[in-house]
Order: structure tokens, then C-alpha cells, then sequence
């Protein structure tokens, strides 16, 4: 049996790719890509065929060695097909990546949405690892969310279980990208800070982040770390307001499922130990107290790495279902 996969994290603005020893969920080599001007099904089906060559070239693992391709893909897919059928974020839909690289390489390919490998990562190799029932919360452009119920990923009737990011959590609040308003994400995702945050800033309120961004505009999470650590106001009023909403959706969450654990990733999380301490204290105060005594919220074991190494790992978790 092939000891190595190869998996790609295709997201709105990078992919992400690996190649991954499966027995041991370790990364041996791997490669990020901007995807900002290079978008539409044919530029990134290209991109992702020649990864797969550069992967192997890399670390020197031939593809003859290499068992699986997995693709984690922010938009909604078709696992069955093989096909990305809508991602607005890149300019795909309906393209049959499946199809493309096994005509390329003759190997299997198997593909899920962004969020559920990133859960098949912390399942098989991260903090869920050894555990049942738990809900992995992962906070970036969006919110979005993969509840594990005994050892599995629980899809739903429709495929879209688990869209946390859509909870309203403010009545008539905030539009949301999906067209309803006062959504999770429309409060607490990355997107919405970096908004709140430039919109003080546009109205005159003085913050450190005008300095630390003044080359390319990007809030990156470091720079929110350097602030926090220089009590900007500003910053530190919006990771707050952020961390309130999402600790109402976790309790919800956690009221409602009562699970084992709540996993919370995303580079947000990953860098701002004052965010994840911030939301873990609110979540537990504001849910039932019987689960607040008994529900763990952890940081996610592998960090950037969740999605490759799930999407890696998607042949042999399916194949144990
Ligand atoms: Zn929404």
C-alpha cells in the first residue's frame, strides 16, 4: 500500500498543498500559491496539476509512491462526481478536478469541502484525535463548522450540516453574504473584523494598524497580535465584539449537541491566544451550567496544516466509514 497522499486546500485566496505520510499525518513537503489574479476553472486546474508534479519533485517521493490526491475546496461540491460546482470565490463552477488530474496522473482523487478535510485533519491526526463527539469551529473569511457524532463526520440531510457561520445572532443585524442578516460570520469571522476595524479607522479613530498595513492594506493576524500588545483601542474593541457573538454561537451550539469538546482553528485563533482565552471564558459562561463544567474548547492541533493533511488523509477516512 502507498504510504504517502498528496492534499490540496484550495481556499479564496491561496491553495495550500502537501505531501503527507498517512500513517504518521506528518507533512513532508509543501507549497503555497497565491490565487488572486490567476482565477476561473482553467488557470486553477493548471495550478493544481502542476502541484502535484512539484510536490513529488520536491521532496523526491515519485508519484508511483503516492496512493491518493484529496482536495479540500471552499465552495459547495460534489463528493460522489468529483466536481466543484460552485466556488464564486475562484471563479470555478462546475469543473471536474477528479476527472483532470486522473486523466493527468492515473491517481485517485477524492474531493470535500474546505471545512469538512480540515476537520478529517483534526480528526485523524489533531485534537480530535482519540475522541467521539466534538464540533470543530474554524473562523476565517467565513465561520464555518464539522461535527464529528461517534468517530463521524455528520453531514446532514443535504450535505451542509455544520454551517455555523449562518446562526443568527442579532435580529435584523448585519446583511451576510448569504442574503439573510445578523449571521455568526457577518460578527465574527476574519473578514468582519478587518471591515470593523478600517471602518474606524476611516471615520478618524486612531489606531496602530494604519502604520502596520501601510504597504499592501492587508490586516494580517500578526499585525493584530502587535497591536493587542500595544493596547490598541480600536483592535481590541473589535477581537472583543468578535469573540462576544462567536462565544453566543458556540454556547448555542454547545446547549444544543452537547458535545465532548469544542476544536476552534483558523489563523485568527492560531495567532491571538487573547481571542481563543477571550471566547472559551464567554462560551462557558454563557452556556447551561451542567456542559459549562464539562465541555473542553481547545486550540486546533495542526494549525495551517488542518486542510492538507485531512484532504491527504480523505481516501482512508472514507474508506473506514
Ligand atoms: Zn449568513
Amino acid at each position: 500500500m502507498a504510504k504517502y497522499s498528496i492534499g490540496i486546500d484550495l481556499g479564496g485566496t491561496k491553495i495550500l498543498a502537501a505531501i503527507v505520510d498517512i500513517t504518521t499525518g506528518k507533512v513532508l513537503y509543501s507549497s503555497k500559491k497565491k490565487t488572486k489574479k490567476d482565477k476561473g476553472a482553467d488557470k486553477i486546474t493548471k495550478k493544481v496539476i502542476e502541484l502535484v508534479k512539484e510536490l513529488s519533485d520536491e521532496s523526491g517521493i515519485p508519484l508511483a509512491d503516492v496512493g491518493s490526491v484529496g482536495l479540500g475546496l471552499a465552495g459547495q461540491v460534489d463528493r460522489e462526481k468529483g466536481i466543484l460546482i460552485a466556488a464564486p470565490n475562484l471563479d470555478c463552477f462546475n469543473v471536474n478536478f477528479k476527472a483532470a488530474l486522473e486523466a493527468e496522473y492515473n491517481i485517485p482523487v477524492f474531493i470535500g469541502n474546505d471545512v469538512e478535510v480540515a476537520t478529517v485533519g483534526e480528526l485523524m491526526f489533531g485534537a480530535g484525535k482519540g475522541h467521539e463527539n466534538y464540533v470543530c469551529v474554524f473562523v476565517g473569511t467565513g465561520v464555518g463548522s464539522g461535527i464529528v457524532i461517534n468517530g463521524k463526520i455528520h453531514s446532514g440531510y443535504t450535505g451542509t450540516a455544520g454551517e455555523i457561520g449562518h446562526i443568527t445572532v442579532s435580529q435584523d443585524g448585519r446583511a451576510c453574504g448569504c442574503g439573510a442578516n445578523g449571521c455568526l460570520e457577518a460578527y465574527a469571522s476574519r473578514t468582519a473584523i478587518e471591515q470593523k476595524i478600517k471602518g474606524a479607522i476611516k471615520k478618524g479613530h486612531k489606531s496602530i494598524i494604519t502604520e502596520l498595513i501601510k504597504d499592501d492594506g492587508i490586516i494580517r493576524s500578526k499585525y493584530l497580535k502587535t497591536a493587542l500588545d500595544n493596547n490598541d483601542e480600536i483592535v481590541l474593541n473589535c477581537i472583543t465584539e468578535a469573540a462576544e457573538y462567536l462565544s453566543s454561537g458556540l454556547a448555542s451550539v454547545i446547549n444544543f449537541l452537547n458535545p465532548e469538546m469544542i476544536i476552534l482553528g483558523g489563523g485568527l485563533v492560531d495567532a491571538i491566544d487573547f481571542f481563543f482565552d477571550l471566547t472559551t471564558k464567554k462560551t462557558l459562561a454563557k452556556c447551561l451550567p451542567t456542559p459549562s463544567e464539562k465541555t473542553n474548547i481547545v486550540k486546533a492541533k495542526l494549525g495551517d496544516f488542518s486542510g492538507v493533511v485531512g484532504a491527504a488523509m480523505l481516501k482512508t477516512y472514507r474508506e473506514q466509514l
